[in-house]
Parts: structure tokens; C-alpha cells; sequence
């Protein structure tokens, strides 16, 4: 199941109830277990990503201490602020890790007054140090990796995951491989290739290329694939985005929240955290409504949401919001869940879209997105324009990504005004002044 398996790392089977020897005491802070989102069973904490009841997806359970905010503000300024409510160990700060987090949340009145939205936010993620959100749930499966003792920390990418990957191994001194798509934009490859020599290309779109990396993981001993078998401690990494929200806004929850949708990690997590700050009492318990951010050319959990069932159809992807290209989303039926209890809803715009959305919050707002960001952005207007989004509610919108990764998007519908010769007259002719 898992090339981390419990004999190999010292890690027992999770049906024995044996001491979890090979693991260092409190090596994942306050988690307690890993919970069967399906089911509920419970296995031990462990290289473990699927039940082995129903096989449904393993998620980390918690026995939280009491936590104030005051601790939390005494902390670093990256996620390690937030390390009490997640699996790793206290002095996670001391391994050399990107430190990411803690990531601008500006107001966006530019933007807001351009789509009639009263009170908008940009939660800016371009700004981590691999340039999108991806530093955050890397950090995570880092920290568990290393607790496993793997030998080689790999993933299935649509981008953004192998430069935070290859760039968290480096400063790690652990080996990385990592896998992408083969048509993926060559600002994103190279941003991997500059920190691993071990890039591979695969002649397949992503779900292929996770398909790869599942085998893989099968067949070979020691490799912590942060997305498939240490994909729980993985995706606990985008709780930090949910908290850092709401202690930026002033220990408030927002009304809305519009986030993009791939794998459909990041939405859902978001919502966990939301809900572990009001158990925790850090901040007052409200309705807040989750929207999902889809490309028309792959948005089969939005299709889902129209459609009103509760099963996704796996599609081929086809947009330029490559780093959104999943078509078989592992968490998409979550997402659904998250959106429809919630009071939101997943939405789809065309790539025309998602390059005017670029060009919008570039020139309201001074942030140059990418593709996934432009589909957010894109998004966000069209839940305002067919009344899904409330205008006067507080609103938050996610930039995961930079612009930089994804030039060829928007390269030939934007440049000079004019190319003229050295001279005032010249400047003066092209009627700019
Ligand atoms: C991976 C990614 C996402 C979506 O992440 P999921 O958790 O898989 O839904 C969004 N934006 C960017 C820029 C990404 O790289
Ligand atoms: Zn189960």
C-alpha cells in the first residue's frame, strides 16, 4: 500500500495496538490518530493515507490542548505560529524547513468597487517562498516524512507542488524526484529543475502522472510521496491559510470565502480550520459560506454542483489553468459537501475568463496572479453577477499563485503602447501624455 510501510520505518501495522516505537515521543505534536473521513475508524498515527476498512481517505485527529491567541501571536511569523494545531513536533522550528506563511491579507477596495463587492479582501499566497500555497502543505509532509524516515521526498505535480517540493528538499539535504505533466508551462519546470535534478516529464496529463507516482510509491522502499502516501499530514498544511485569515482579520471570521478548487484539498481544509478556531474559542462562531473556484476545461466538481449529485465524473482536462488540471479530484466529493452545507457553491469560468481575471486584480489591486488566481479572481465576479455572492458581506478571496509561473497566459494580450525612437516628439505622437 505504502512505500513507507511499518516494518520498514519501525512503524507498526495500525490494526496492532503495539507502541509506535521507531517514532520519536510527540513527534506529531498534539495529533492522536489518523480518522477515516468515510467511516470514522481510527489507525495510528503512520505512513497511512487510506483506511483499511472501506479505503476511504485518512484524515489526522487531534486531542487539542487549550490554545490563546496570545501564544499563537508570540509565535513565529510564518505557519509555525499554528504548530499546536498541527502534526508536527514542537520543535519543528529547529529542522531547516521554507518557512512559509504568514502571507499578506490586503484589502482589495479597487477590486471590490470594480465588482460592486462593499468589502472585499485578497489573501496574497503568491508571496510564499516557492511563489504559491504549496510551501504550506510541503512543510507538512516534510516534517512527517522525516519522522518516517524516508529516504526520497517525491510528488505528482501539476506545477506549483514540485517547485515547493524540490525547493523544501534542498534546504532539507533530503533527495527529491518529482514528477509533472510533460505540457506543463517551462517557467514552472525550470523553477523545479533549479533546485532537483531529479525532475521527470511524463508524457500524460496529471492524473496520469498521480497514477505513476501511486505505483511507484507501491514498488519502491523509502519514498514519502507528499500527496499520496503522507498525504494526510500533506494536506493539513492548508489549515494554516484558514487560520491566518481569520487572526489577520482580527480573530473574526469573514461571511465568504472563494478559493480555488484542484484536488479539492485546500477548500475543504480551510473549512476545518474555520470550524477548530470556534471549538477552540479563538473566535466567535458564525455561518460562513465557502465557494469553489473552477476552469470550464476542468471542472468536474463544479458540473457536480450544478448537476446536484453527489458523485464526480472524472473529465480530461483541458484549460490553461494547468495548475488546476485535475480531472479525477480526490477531494472533490468533500468539496461538494463543504459548498452545499455551507450556503456556497462551485463555479467555472472559460479561459478568456481566467485571463481577464489575471488582468483584473493586476490592475485594481497590483498582484500579478497566475492561471489558478485569474480563475479565482474570475470567479469571484461571476458569483457577484448572477447573485450567488452577497455584495455587502465580508468577503475573502484566495490568490494561490504567482503570474510569473504562467507569463505565456496573458504574454500576447498585453506589452507596449508604443515602440518609438528616443525623442520627446515621438513620445509626444503617441498621444500617451
Ligand atoms: C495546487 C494548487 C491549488 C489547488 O490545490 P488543491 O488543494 O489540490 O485543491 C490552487 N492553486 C494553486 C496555484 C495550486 O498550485
Ligand atoms: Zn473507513
Amino acid at each position: 500500500m505504502s512505500a513507507l510501510t511499518a516494518e520498514k520505518t519501525g512503524v507498526p501495522d495500525p490494526d496492532t495496538n503495539g507502541e509506535t516505537a521507531g517514532l520519536r515521543e510527540r513527534a506529531f505534536g498534539n495529533a492522536t490518530g489518523l480518522s477515516c473521513r468515510e467511516c470514522g475508524h481510527e489507525v495510528e498515527l503512520g505512513p497511512h493515507y487510506a483506511c483499511p476498512e472501506c479505503f476511504g481517505p485518512l484524515e489526522v485527529a487531534y486531542d487539542f490542548p487549550t490554545v490563546t491567541r496570545e501564544e499563537i501571536e508570540a509565535g513565529p511569523r510564518n505557519i509555525w505560529r499554528y504548530k499546536a494545531l498541527l502534526p508536527v513536533p514542537d520543535d519543528i522550528e529547529q529542522s531547516p524547513n521554507m518557512e512559509p506563511g504568514f502571507t499578506r491579507l490586503l484589502r482589495a477596495g479597487n477590486l471590490g468597487r470594480e465588482l460592486g463587492l462593499s468589502n472585499l479582501w485578497v489573501k496574497d499566497d503568491s508571496t510564499n517562498p516557492t511563489n504559491s500555497f504549496k510551501d504550506r502543505v510541503v512543510a507538512c509532509a516534510l516534517s512527517a516524512a522525516t519522522e518516517f524516515k524516508a529516504k526520497v521526498f517525491a510528488c505528482p505535480s501539476t506545477g506549483n507542488l514540485a517547485n515547493a517540493v524540490a525547493a523544501a528538499g534542498a534546504r532539507a539535504g533530503i533527495k527529491t524526484v518529482v514528477f509533472i505533466p510533460s505540457n506543463l508551462e517551462k517557467p514552472k519546470q525550470v523553477n523545479s529543475a533549479v533546485y532537483t535534478e531529479q525532475l521527470v516529464a511524463v508524457d500524460g496529463n496529471y492524473d496520469d502522472v498521480n497514477k505513476l507516482a501511486s505505483e511507484i510509491a507501491g514498488e519502491e522502499d523509502g519514498w514519502a510521496f507528499v500527496n499520496v502516501n503522507v498525504r494526510p499530514f500533506y494536506a493539513e498544511g492548508s489549515k494554516t491559510l484558514g487560520y491566518e485569515i481569520a487572526e489577520q482579520l482580527g480573530w473574526r471570521l469573514p461571511d465568504q470565502v472563494v478559493i480555488p478548487v484542484a484536488s479539492g484539498s485546500q477548500l475543504t481544509k480551510v473549512h476545518k480550520a474555520f470550524g477548530e478556531l470556534v471549538r477552540l474559542g479563538l473566535v466567535e462562531d458564525k455561518p460562513v459560506k465557502i465557494f469553489g473556484a473552477q476552469a470550464t476545461g476542468c471542472s468536474p466538481v463544479s458540473v457536480a454542483f450544478k448537476d446536484g449529485v453527489d458523485a464526480i465524473r472524472p473529465v480530461k482536462p483541458d484549460t490553461i489553468a494547468k495548475s488546476l488540471a485535475i480531472g479525477n479530484p480526490a477531494d472533490g466529493i468533500y468539496v461538494l459537501d463543504v459548498c452545499r452545507t455551507t450556503g456556497g457553491a462551485v463555479e467555472d469560468i472559460t479561459d478568456d475568463e481566467v485571463r481577464q481575471g489575471i488582468l483584473l486584480l493586476a490592475r485594481t489591486e497590483g498582484i500579478f496572479t497566475e492561471t489558478a488566481g485569474g480563475t479565482t479572481v474570475g470567479v469571484l465576479k461571476k458569483l457577484v453577477e448572477t447573485g450567488q455572492l452577497d455584495p455587502d458581506a465580508e468577503t475573502v478571496v484566495i490568490n494561490t499563485g504567482m503570474g510569473l509561473k504562467t507569463l505565456d497566459a496573458v504574454a500576447d494580450h498585453v506589452g507596449p503602447a508604443a515602440t518609438i525612437a528616443p525623442s520627446y516628439a515621438a513620445f509626444v505622437a503617441t498621444g500617451i501624455a
